[in-house]
């Protein structure tokens, strides 16, 4: 499966803000944006570009498809599937990606990052309602229960990163701690999706 390899903190370098792709680090001082804060390349510093609408637009879907960790193509069937669906197409994209089961371990807390948590699911350390999952872009309805795999209940990564990050509270969440698992509750609404973006300028950018 094709995948992005080339270094993360030039996407958040690239988009002028913290995506959170690296766990541990990009708390810490050692995050690229603390001290080069400025997009990568050659012109990176040029401040004598103005930005176009079309510029705008066209940042607000790169910065969400790479805060999902997500390819072009795949990203734009997320957007035809969100538009033939009936109610608000932005607000739906958003809700088809938090529902990837990669997104929910990361969640959950059980992973300190997406990459992580793909790691997890492709691993074969997650089960979804009792059966093992292993493709990340699964996506979880209301009432299916994640859970690590009794075998891998003992991997670092997963109390590290619970111990470090814990769940964020989301109301449409629940993490059972000692179990390793967690429900979804309901699909999330747009207001509780923790995401600094604005949907509206990718359903503008894809309605051209
Ligand atoms: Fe982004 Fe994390 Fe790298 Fe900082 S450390 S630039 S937040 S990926």
């Amino acid at each position: 499966m094709a995948r992005y390899r080339d270094a993360n903190c030039k996407l958040c370098r690239r988009e002028g803000e913290k995506l959170f792709l690296k766990g541990h680090r990009c708390l810490t001082d050692k995050c690229a944006l603390e001290k080069r804060n400025f997009a990568p390349g050659q012109h990176g510093q040029s401040t004598r570009f103005k930005t176009s609408n079309y510029g705008r637009q066209l940042r607000e879907k790169q910065k969400v498809r790479r805060v999902y960790g997500i390819l072009e193509s795949q990203f734009r069937n997320y957007f035809a599937k969100a538009e033939r669906k009936v109610g608000v197409t932005g607000e739906i994209l958003l809700q088809m990606l938090e529902c990837r089961l990669d997104n929910m371990v990361y969640r959950l807390g059980l992973a300190p990052s997406r990459k992580a948590a793909r790691q997890l699911v492709r691993h074969r350390h997650v089960l979804v309602n009792s059966h093992i999952v292993d493709i990340p872009s699964f996506q979880i309805r209301p009432n299916d229960l994640i859970k690590i795999k009794d075998k891998s209940k003992n991997l670092d990564i997963i109390h590290s990163s619970l111990k470090e990050f814990g769940q964020i509270e989301l109301p449409w969440l629940r993490l059972n701690k000692a179990a390793l698992e967690g429900e979804l509750l309901e699909i999330p609404k747009r207001q509780d999706i923790p995401l600094t973006a604005n949907e509206q300028l990718i359903v503008e950018l894809y309605s051209k």
